[in-house]
């Protein structure tokens, strides 16, 4: 049977936003000595806006109109940019058929007859990385923001770049974790330069351009170093893998329902600095037990 303490563990934690599915997942908690964040969605709003977009073959109207129609198809924070960006400078959307959403790399469909992909550079094919095409994107890169190539018909049309903020208790929440003896790595799908930009404003670790199949690699890297249990904080469908092959998945309340569903645990406030809150009720309600 479930002690007592157990169950008012879970029952605390509940009240303060720390959905905790067991007391399995509470005894896990205990154990924590690494915690890895993913970055868009969770220690950032998950809410970019499009700050540039540069035509290259095509112009910015229909580097837009082009690139919206194909994202209704995705629910990726990227895709919710491009559209409001559209919207907002009442560009007629087009209907998109045959679309296919890339996990970790981006969309593609067919709009007015063209064969259209909005992606992350980095899943461009060589026929089309050209130098003077990556001098500019790793100029809106270096900037912090996070670019995407707009192609159609194998021809680039444009580039879409976006910023998102960092949430407002991200340094408090990794500040709390470290004076706990919890140390922090960011692994994100996004390129190195946007990330190098916020790991510098957490002063943690990070680890970029990562598909969802490499963050559970670099989950079981940090399981390899031996300190200790690894607990993985996401929110995206992208996220799922390393949600489950950490020794304690915690998804964002209002993450996709995959990672929701794959988690061991879930923030259902959104504020980060109750992980800490989280482990530190594991470690009390373990000494209770004991
Ligand atoms: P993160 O790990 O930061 O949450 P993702 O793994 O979701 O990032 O995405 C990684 C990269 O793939 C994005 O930075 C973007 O370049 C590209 N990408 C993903 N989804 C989309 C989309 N719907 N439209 C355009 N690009 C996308
Ligand atoms: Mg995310």
């Amino acid at each position: 049977s479930i002690p007592a303490a157990v169950t008012s563990g879970l029952a605390a934690a509940a009240r303060f936003g720390a959905l905790i599915k067991g007391g399995a997942a509470l005894e896990q908690l205990q154990q924590v000595k690494h915690l890895a964040f993913d970055k868009t969605g969770t220690l950032t709003e998950g809410k970019p806006e499009v700050t540039v977009v540069q035509p290259v073959n095509g112009n910015e109207h229909n580097t837009l109109r082009l690139a919206a129609a194909v994202e209704q198809g995705s629910s990726h924070p990227l895709a919710t940019a491009i559209i409001n960006r559209a919207k907002q400078l009442d560009i007629k959307i087009s209907e998109a058929t045959d679309v296919v959403v890339i996990a970790g790399s981006g969309v593609k469909g067919v709009v007015d007859g063209q064969a259209v992909q909005v992606t992350s550079p980095k899943a461009l094919p060589d026929s089309l990385q050209q130098v003077d095409l990556s001098k500019r994107i790793n100029a809106l890169e270096s900037q912090g923001n996070t670019v995407v190539v707009v192609q159609a018909d194998q021809q680039v049309q444009g580039l879409i770049a976006m910023a998102d903020t960092l949430r407002s208790d991200a340094l408090e929440a990794v500040q709390q974790l470290k004076a706990m003896g919890i140390s922090s790595t960011m692994l994100t799908g996004d390129n190195r330069r946007a990330a190098a930009a916020i790991a510098a404003k957490l002063g943690i670790d990070y680890r970029a351009e990562l598909m969802p199949e490499d963050k559970v690699s670099a989950i079981r890297e940090l399981q390899a170093s031996g300190k200790g249990a690894v607990a993985m904080v996401g929110d995206g469908i992208n996220d799922a893998p390393a949600l489950k092959s950490a020794e304690l998945g915690i998804a964002m309340g209002r993450g996709s329902d995959v990672a929701l569903e794959t988690a061991d645990a879930a923030l259902t406030h959104e504020r980060l600095p109750e992980l800490a809150g989280m482990i530190w009720l594991s470690q009390r309600t373990a000494m209770i037990v004991r």
